[in-house]
């Protein structure tokens, strides 16, 4: 087995995601429901930074709320750390800094990011010297997101969104991101998709156990088209997102009068991504939302997927 490493810390950078496609079939029996995904990592990051200690400790930065991100065994950076630990033999601990940028519970995956940033941190400082593959097998037992943050740039996700296989996205897609200051649960979104396909009733099919992303989402991404991406882009969860949170429908609308190709919510959200034709039309609609009020980052994908800085 490798030695730990002798350099004091390391920073490893990973990226939050937006689903440009997100396709939620029935739910099987163990309660999670059949996804087909496009994810998209962006430019916008969580810090990890890992140092030797004989214990685990965390502490988090960059947050409005401390009380909305757990410190302990619940949070997943923590939990990324603790797993690699036992998984590889090893006896001591670690002091782990989170620096956060991408919104708490904002349908962006920063847990995932955390957890994907904590793994590799800890690989190296430890010279645990576990290959991708193995770090992937770890990830998938944290959390389906978190595999995508380990990889990176554009992937579709199927199985829970854990199956990952890379896509080909040529250039450079641009989006506004409008953050929320209130996070909001997946678990409620998912909650609120079952129920209002009970209220479709009898008449309306069950929902299938596998699913796929349709070819028109990959030749768009492949031609690096925005225009093209913009009209198929497309999310299951909308609806039920928007049902707990009826205020974002206008943020979508605010986006597109602004200049956006189109908007959607990300993943469970309450984050809407509203893709713009370029950069110079990005910077336009985040200007725009901005003089109104709203909070909003100009962000790119696809970027890499979780990295050590220099
Ligand atoms: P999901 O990955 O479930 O779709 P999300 O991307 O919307 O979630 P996250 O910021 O990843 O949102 O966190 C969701 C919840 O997970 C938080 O409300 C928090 O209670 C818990 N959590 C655990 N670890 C972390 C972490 N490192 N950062 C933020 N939240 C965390």
């Amino acid at each position: 087995m490798s030695m730990a490493s002798s350099s004091p810390r390391v920073h490893v950078r990973a990226p939050g995601k937006i689903n440009v496609y997100l396709g939620v079939g029935g739910r099987h029996d163990d309660g999670y429901h059949a996804l087909a995904t496009v994810f998209q990592a962006v430019s916008l990051y969580e810090d990890v930074i890992a140092r030797h200690a004989d214990d685990f400790s965390l502490v988090v930065r960059g947050v409005e709320d401390p009380d909305t991100v757990p410190l302990d065994d619940r949070n997943l950076a923590m939990r990324a750390a603790k797993l690699l630990a036992a998984a590889a033999g090893y006896e001591g601990g670690v002091a782990l800094e989170i620096r956060k940028s991408v919104p708490v519970a904002g349908g962006m995956g920063g847990g995932s990011a955390d957890a994907a940033a904590a793994l590799v941190a800890c690989d190296a400082l430890w010279g645990t010297g576990f290959s991708q593959a193995r770090l992937h097998e770890l990830a998938a037992r944290l959390g389906a997101d978190v595999p995508f943050a380990l990889h990176g740039g554009t992937a579709v996700g199927t199985g829970r969104g854990d199956q990952l296989n890379p896509a080909l996205a040529r250039g450079r897609f641009d989006w506004v991101l409008v953050t929320s200051e209130e996070g909001l649960s997946t678990p409620v979104v998912y909650g609120r998709l079952d129920a209002l396909r009970d209220e479709e009733g009898a008449l309306a099919d069950d929902p299938p156990l596998s699913l796929d992303v349709p070819v028109a989402v990959l030749q768009a991404l492949r031609s690096g088209d925005p225009e093209a991406l913009a009209e198929c882009l497309f999310n299951d969860l909308e609806a039920a997102a928007l049902d707990v949170r009826p205020d974002l429908e206008q943020t979508i609308l605010d986006g597109i009068r602004a200049g956006a190709l189109r908007g959607i919510v990300s993943g469970s959200g309450p984050t809407i991504a509203l893709l713009c034709a370029d950069p110079e039309g990005a910077q336009h609609v985040q200007a725009a939302l901005r003089e109104a009020g709203v909070d909003a980052l100009h962000v790119h994908g696809p970027v890499p997927g979780a990295r050590i800085m220099g």
